[in-house]
Parts: C-alpha cells; sequence; structure tokens
C-alpha cells in the first residue's frame, strides 16, 4: 500500500491499529521523492529522517500524537539547524544556519519527521514557482509539464500534491500558500497575523509576512494549528492570545453570514468554476448559513495590488539588507567593503529581486516617501477598515482563490489590466488585514483543480476551520493528490 498518499489523521491511525510504521513510511516517502520528475526540492534530510524514523519505532507509538512519525516538507526560507537554506536563491548557496525555526522545534517536539526544504520562488518574492535558483517547479496534476504550480510556495505545493507527504510548511505574504493550493487541490491556510511565531522564517514584508502550510483536509489544517499557534518569545511580534483546540471545532454553518464581494464575485469569467461556487452557495444557505453579495468601494478593490507592491518593494528591500555577503552567504570577491557588497548583491539576486529592491528604495527615498510609501500604507488602512466593516456584519468572506485553474508557463504575463489583477490578487487582503484565510479545493476543471477561499474575522481560525469542513463536505473534494482521480 501507498501510506504517503494519506491524511495526517488516516496515517496516524494506520500506525495506531500498527499496520505500518515511520520506518516503511518516511521510506517510501523517499523513495517516491527521489522519483519525483517536479523539481520541487532545495536539499534533502534523508539521513536524519531514516535515523529519526527508526527511534520513534523503537520508542512505540503515541496513541494521541496525530504528528507523531508524520513526514513533512519544509519551504526553504525557514532555518533549518545543521541543513543548507538558500531560500531558492543563489546569494544564499552554502548558507547553514545554526538554529531552527520555531515552527520546526514545535514540530519535531510533535515527533514529525522532517524529510527536506522544498524549492520556492526566489526569497519568495513571486507567484509562479518559475523563479528560483534551480528553474521551475512543476504541477503535478500536468504530466506534461505545461501548468505552473504557482507559488513562492511552489516545492511545498508540488510535494503534498505529488502524493508524498501528507503536509508541508510554507510561507504567505500575499497569498503564497493560498494561491498554490487553488492550482494544486490542497488546504492552504495562513493564520491570524500573530498567531504562529515566525521566528527563523525569512522575512520578506513582516507587516504581511505568516507561517502558512498545505494539506490535504480542513482537520489536518486545523490540527497543525493546535501545535504551532501560541507566544513565543523569540519573536515578539507573536500574540500572547490563548490558544484555542482547533481541531475540535463543529463543522456547521447554521446562522453564520458569508459575505461575497460585488466586483470579485459576480466577474468570474470560468464557466466551470462560476457553476460550482454558485452550487456552493446554494447549498451553504440550505445548510443554514446566510450568503450575501457586499459592495466595497471599486477604488479599494482596484488598489489592492498596487498597495501591496509598493509595501511589499519597501519592506523587502529593508529586510533583505543584510544579505550583503559580508555576514554570510555566497560572498564575491571585491577590492572593498563596498565592491564586496556590490559584487554580491549584483550576482547573487535574479533581476526578478532586483526589480523589487529598486522599487521599494525608489519608494522610500525620501523625496517620494510620501507619493509613494506613505500613500500605500494610507490605503493600506483604507482597504483595512472596509474589510473590517464587512466582517463586523458577516463572519467570512467567501470567493474564488484563483480566476482559473493554475495558468501555463508561457500564460504568464505581466497582465497588468485592472479587473484581472483584482480577481488574480485578492487575497492580499488577507495580508494587509492580518485575518486567517484558508483554500479549499472546489471543482476539477480540465483535470485541474480550482480552489474557493473564506477569510475570517481575527484570532477566529477555529469557526474558519469549522465553515471550511462544511464546504468540504459540500464539495466532496477531500485528500486529493495527482493519483487520487477525483
Ligand atoms: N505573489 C505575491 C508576490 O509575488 C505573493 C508572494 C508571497 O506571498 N510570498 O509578491
Amino acid at each position: 500500500m501507498d501510506y504517503t498518499v494519506l491524511s495526517i489523521q488516516e496515517l496516524h491511525d494506520l500506525y495506531v491499529a500498527g499496520k505500518t510504521n515511520p520506518v516503511e513510511v518516511v521510506e517510501q516517502a523517499i523513495a517516491k521523492a527521489k522519483a519525483d520528475k517536479n523539481n520541487a526540492l532545495e536539499a534533502v534530510m534523508y539521513d536524519d529522517a531514516r535515523k529519526m524514523a527508526m527511534q520513534l519505532v523503537n520508542e512505540g507509538v503515541e496513541e494521541d500524537n496525530l504528528l507523531w512519525g508524520i513526514p513533512y516538507f519544509i519551504k526553504d526560507n525557514f532555518s533549518t539547524k545543521g541543513v543548507e537554506t538558500t531560500a531558492s536563491s543563489n546569494i544564499l548557496k552554502g548558507y547553514v544556519p545554526h538554529f531552527d525555526a520555531e515552527v520546526i522545534t514545535r514540530l519535531k517536539a510533535k515527533k514529525a519527521i522532517p524529510l527536506g526544504k522544498a524549492a520556492l520562488d526566489e526569497l519568495a518574492m513571486g507567484g509562479s514557482g518559475m523563479s528560483g535558483h534551480l528553474g521551475r517547479t512543476f504541477n503535478p496534476f500536468d504530466e506534461t509539464h505545461q501548468h505552473m504550480v504557482g507559488g513562492s510556495s511552489a516545492g511545498s505545493a508540488s510535494l503534498v500534491a505529488a502524493g508524498i507527504v501528507p503536509f508541508s510548511l510554507g510561507s504567505d505574504t500575499g497569498d503564497s500558500v493560498r494561491k498554490p493550493a487553488s492550482y494544486a487541490g490542497l488546504v492552504g491556510f495562513k493564520p491570524t497575523w500573530g498567531r504562529i511565531s515566525r521566528y527563523g522564517l525569512y522575512p520578506f514584508t513582516p507587516s504581511l509576512d505568516a507561517v502558512g502550510y498545505f494539506t490535504r483536509n480542513v482537520f489536518d489544517a486545523a490540527l497543525l494549528l493546535d501545535t504551532l499557534a501560541g507566544r513565543d518569545d523569540k519573536d515578539l511580534t507573536s500574540s500572547f492570545r490563548e490558544v484555542d483546540q482547533y481541531s475540535a471545532y463543529q463543522a456547521d454553518v447554521k446562522g453564520l453570514k458569508f459575505a461575497t464581494l460585488k466586483g470579485i464575485s459576480n466577474s468570474i469569467g470560468n464557466p466551470v468554476l462560476k457553476q460550482h461556487y454558485d452550487r456552493s452557495i446554494e447549498e451553504l444557505v440550505k445548510r443554514g448559513a446566510t450568503v450575501e453579495m457586499v459592495e466595497i468601494d471599486q477604488n479599494l478593490l482596484n488598489a489592492l495590488f498596487s498597495t501591496y507592491f509598493v509595501l511589499s518593494c519597501a519592506e523587502s528591500t529593508s529586510n533583505n539588507a543584510n544579505l550583503d555577503g559580508v555576514k554570510f552567504g555566497a560572498r564575491q570577491a571585491g577590492k572593498t567593503y563596498i565592491d564586496v557588497i556590490k559584487n554580491t548583491r549584483t550576482a547573487g539576486f535574479s533581476a526578478l529581486i532586483k526589480r523589487r529592491f529598486i522599487l521599494g528604495s525608489y519608494s522610500l527615498k525620501q523625496e517620494n516617501q510620501e507619493l509613494l510609501f506613505r500613500r500605500a500604507q494610507k490605503a493600506r488602512r483604507l482597504i483595512v477598515e472596509a474589510v473590517n466593516k464587512v466582517l463586523t456584519d458577516y463572519d467570512f468572506i467567501y470567493l474564488p482563490a484563483a480566476p482559473s485553474i493554475a495558468p501555463k508557463f508561457d500564460q504568464k504575463s505581466d497582465n497588468l489590466n485592472i479587473a484581472h489583477l483584482v480577481e488574480d490578487n485578492h487575497l492580499v487582503i488577507g495580508n494587509l488585514a492580518g485575518l486567517p484565510s484558508i483554500t479549499l479545493p472546489l471543482c476539477i476543471d480540465r483535470g485541474m483543480p480550482i480552489g474557493v477561499n473564506i477569510t475570517g474575522r481575527a484570532f477566529d481560525e477555529k469557526r474558519l476551520f469549522a465553515a471550511a469542513a462544511v464546504v468540504e463536505s459540500i464539495t466532496g473534494l477531500k485528500n486529493l493528490y495527482v493519483g487520487s482521480k477525483k
């Protein structure tokens, strides 16, 4: 039997029943990862994984610990002690962190088994899975390798969709977990800003960044939050709020109010998506929910992408200033200190990254700051106020996670058409407002998945999972992977 295609809960049940064990499962996952053709990996941790699996088998199964012996992959922008962590950028070639990110420490304490590091768009800046220094990462749902899996958490999405592990860690600054989840038929989740410690996650845009992850179903996503949520003194932006038992949600939407947003939900172009989205709304209503279309000022929706882009470029140029080859990373030679930095950054970053840093520096420059950076901050405030107003009257915002199936690599153009920018980038609402947000599969079109997204109130993750579990039961799309033939 192929155990690696199972969900966390299914695998755990088989461990407890003595049907399989972590040694067997880790060997299967390693064999599948080695045979995988989707270019999803940066570095592997197979020796340590095998040792850990052996030790767990000797110790015996922990019946009430669902993460015991569960293999997973880590996006390569999380620090891993003793394992090269490049964020898919040449500038970090050879950099080996001396500590683990907090989320990895927590997963280790729960005895989940890390198998390696997954490829991403360079430094998590991108949405295509095309810009990592090892080249394109592919979507397992398309054997011909024409469709992207999306990004920036491209490898993490690809490895779960390929049926190699039941979950993987990613990061979400604009949509980098929730968009690839849509393209890869997975559940992709980001929590409220501050809910999960980001200690050891490479900063991209700290006012937006969140640890996120991919799973094969909603329950597994809630289960992971039970372990990952909570204050960490090493991340001063992590919240002191009490942690709930998220996996104890009751799947029920009776009396709950969902808002769809005019200007996004009424302009769906893909007919299959439209049909399934509308049907899911009818079914939510049948189960006792209210679903209404709400209008947000179209100017604010139109400003989503530009606001995100100005803020993220500005924060990223500042937060990546430490990548200079002086303290760590792949240093280039130079006669002076300045030459070393210049040569290192010239050789180390791709053109895409340089473009973002130039835009970011331009908007932070004193003479431009009011007009660009401060203005984007003000626009963000207006967007957040409008969204929070919707979320005082409604429990959730319910929208397609993407306009269609994963685009083909050669379709990915810089489409700056405003309607397209809104439908393709609205998930950034969850980051601008720091809200918990989850994508889950909604339908299959031409053999490729499309997801739907639910965004909730800050720190309201438990009800978000409850609502998502209801949608999951409506769609019947659960535990998908490339071979599941749905
Ligand atoms: N696609 C967005 C970008 O390119 C989001 C990236 C992310 O969430 N890390 O910036």
